[in-house]
């Protein structure tokens, strides 16, 4: 089947095209992120491929399905970015790779964890300059500390589990659904609010949905504790970016390491070294000593990329044999708006 593949860069291409050696289809790559602009460079290929940046709201599904697009199958696990109340009205399914590496997001959390709270960035950028002065470096055990875990599906309870067994942490879980394994192992389920009053290190890892969106807000840092650090690799929008800024500004938060932004899709996968970024939160963000951002790349891994690859063309041949859609998105993933 033609799949044009919206928003390509070289990890895309080289691994797509070798998962490709074993499903056949036509891969059509497009450099360009697809929204209403970019929409028509799909020219009628049966499928389309898109990542979380992508903009994928009705007018653009509509532009796809009328030039003959069938089926959109999503390189990601995260589909806050599809208007799939407007895919159903078209008749577009939508499938996604719900799971891949579920270790690949997590040990970079952990790994983002440990680099702000030892500093280990600002370490390296010291001795880079020959500077091997330790002041300023102190930071923390994690062991002992009280972890809150938001979010315990795939990559959360991952998190969990490690930061529990592994580094001995006391971890608290806030979650819709609570895991029957976790408990057994110690770790406590608590409401959101408690979970924020009593930890010191708060990691994301839930979904962004209406429900979640700003879920860390100026009430909920004025209701923390106050050496607060925040992670965050699930979504941007879970944080205020405003209320985070203003707690950062206030010295209530100690640290926070962010993955995603709010704001990512008019910067992140670009490299944008010789750009003005107009984008103010974000540039105020980058000067706190204690804040931490990389560009949405905690899947970023060999073994992710390869699976990513291998059901995103999977998700497209099933549909082109006319088989059941395992991944597909259903009206159970639409969220009242
Ligand atoms: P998952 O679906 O396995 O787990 C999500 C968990 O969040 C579930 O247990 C669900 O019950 C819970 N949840 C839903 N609503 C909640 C709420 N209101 N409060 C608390 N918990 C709630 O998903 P996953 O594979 O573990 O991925 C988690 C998130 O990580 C994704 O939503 C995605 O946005 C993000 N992600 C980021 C990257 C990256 O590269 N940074 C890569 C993959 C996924």
């Amino acid at each position: 089947m033609r799949i044009a593949v919206f928003g390509t860069k070289r990890y895309d291409r080289q691994y797509l095209t070798e998962a490709n050696a074993g499903f056949g289809h036509e891969l059509l790559f497009l450099e360009p992120r697809l929204d209403r602009v970019t929409a028509p460079l799909a020219d009628g290929a049966p499928a389309i491929c898109a990542f979380v940046n992508d903009q994928l709201d009705a007018a653009v599904l509509e532009t796809l399905a009328a030039a003959g697009t069938r089926i959109v199958s999503l390189r990601c696990a995260g589909y806050n970015n599809v208007d799939l109340a407007a895919a159903q009205r078209l008749g577009l399914p939508v499938v996604r790779v719900p799971a891949y590496s579920p270790h690949a997001v997590a040990e970079f959390a952990i790994g983002l964890l440990l680099a702000l709270d030892r500093k280990i960035h600002r370490a390296w950028a010291r001795v880079r300059e020959n500077n091997f002065a330790l002041d300023g470096l102190i930071g923390r055990n994690l062991h002992g500390r009280c972890v809150g875990v938001i979010g315990t599906g795939r990559i959360g309870a991952l998190v969990a589990r490690t930061l529990k067994l592994g580094f001995g942490c006391e971890v608290l879980a806030s979650d819709v659904a609570e895991s029957a394994e976790l408990a057994a192992i110690g770790i406590r389920y608590v409401s959101r609010e408690e979970l924020f009053a009593r930890a010191e290190i708060v990691t994301l890892h839930c979904p962004l949905t209406p429900d979640t969106r700003h879920m860390i807000d100026d009430a909920v840092i004025a209701a923390a504790r106050d050496d607060l650090v925040i992670v965050n690799t699930s979504r941007g929008a879970l944080i205020d970016t405003r209320a985070l800024i203003a707690g950062l500004k206030s010295k209530k938060i100690r640290g926070v390491a962010l993955d995603v932004y709010e704001q990512e899709a008019d910067l992140f996968f670009e490299d944008l070294s010789n750009e003005i970024i107009d984008d103010d939160d974000f540039q105020r963000l980058l000067t706190f000593p204690n804040v931490l951002v990389t560009g949405h790349q905690a899947f970023l891994t060999e073994e992710a990329l390869r699976g990513i690859a291998h059901t995103t063309l999977a998700n497209v041949s099933e549909f082109e044999a006319g088989r059941p859609l395992v991944n597909q998105l259903g009206p159970h993933h639409v969220h009242p708006k």
